[in-house]
């Protein structure tokens, strides 16, 4: 009939029931019942908040099961309530310190990707690094050779760059440096394939250009570069840049062979006079040259 007829001294406890509520209705004695009844219809567990005996509010685990006559014939129910508020409150901590757990490695993540990207850039131009476009070169030339297409390597120092540290300072050199990065920046379709490779000397990587494209490249690089020095350069003979060019598969079919090519044909631009692009002696003239045949 929903009336209490009985509970133990723990129901007492927590919940308050003293001996003149046995008799009356669980409706009006237990003020979870609706919700209960609700939530698990005539048998099932629900948890629920509750103001208990001591007008503390508690966390609670009530259990509802029905009993019989051992007929099949209801009798009633047995209502059990467990106190869960410590396991509740362990539960929320712990929650709350995953949360704080994803947070740290959320912001962990973000911390190491700064890193990484810190480590393959130079800080000065903004450009990528030497080690970044050293591992660039490897896989561009592997896809050339993939595709049967070509790549090209250009390497750009500044002429006499020394020079114009000693007249300017220190500080104007980096200006002309950091004017350099953005003029190859402002060039190339993916500014990632360019570098600072080390002081005044840049690497460019250029996929998908033969020789010829990438002399041309150079060579628009160096004249754009002239008007952009003078401006850091006042009085003084306005600086310029000397280019080596190398490409597959003229120079060789690895980024070593490019590398080496490139660097042998910007010293042979220094050594003609500076302000100028060279490119590298074709693989086949090399391997005469150290027969001797050449
Ligand atoms: P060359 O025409 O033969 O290239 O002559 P150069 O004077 O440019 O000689 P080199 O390329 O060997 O010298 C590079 C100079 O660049 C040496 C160093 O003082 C300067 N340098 C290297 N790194 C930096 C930098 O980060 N900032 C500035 N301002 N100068 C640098
Ligand atoms: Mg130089």
């Amino acid at each position: 009939q929903g009336n209490i007829v009985d509970c133990n001294h723990a129901a007492t406890c927590l919940l308050g029931i003293g001996p003149d509520q046995i008799g009356r209705s669980a409706e009006l004695v237990l003020p979870f019942w609706g919700d209960l009844v609700t939530a698990t219809g005539p048998a099932g567990r629900h948890c629920t908040r509750l103001r208990s005996a001591d007008g503390a509010v508690r966390h609670a685990s009530v259990l509802l099961t029905p009993i019989d006559n051992g007929e099949g014939a209801p009798l009633g129910s047995l209502i059990m309530v467990h106190n869960i508020t410590q396991r509740h409150e362990i539960e929320l901590a712990l929650r709350e310190s995953n949360k704080a757990l994803q947070r740290k490695l959320l912001e962990n993540e973000e911390l190491q990707r700064e890193l990484r990207e810190q480590a393959l850039r130079d800080p000065l131009t903004g450009l990528r690094n030497r080690r970044f476009l050293e591992s660039v070169l490897p896989v561009e030339v592997r896809l050339a050779k993939e595709r049967d297409a070509s790549v090209s390597l250009v390497f750009v120092d500044i002429d006499r760059f020394k020079t114009i540290n000693d007249a300017h300072g220190h500080v104007r050199g980096d200006d002309m440096l950091k004017a350099l990065g953005r003029l190859i920046r402002k060039k190339l379709r993916d500014p990632q394939s360019a570098g600072r490779y080390g002081g005044d000397e840049f690497m460019v990587v250029l996929p998908d250009t033969d020789l010829d494209a990438a002399v041309a490249w150079a060579e628009s690089l160096r004249l754009l570069f002239e008007p952009i020095a003078a401006a850091y350069n006042g009085s003084i003979r306005a600086a310029t840049l000397s280019a080596g060019v190398a490409s597959y598969p003229e120079h060789g079919g690895d980024a070593a062979d490019l590398i080496h090519a490139a660097d042998v044909a910007l010293y042979d631009a220094k050594n003609s006079g500076r302000n100028c692009v060279r490119v590298g002696l074709a693989k086949t003239v090399l391997k005469a040259r150290s027969l001797g045949t050449y």
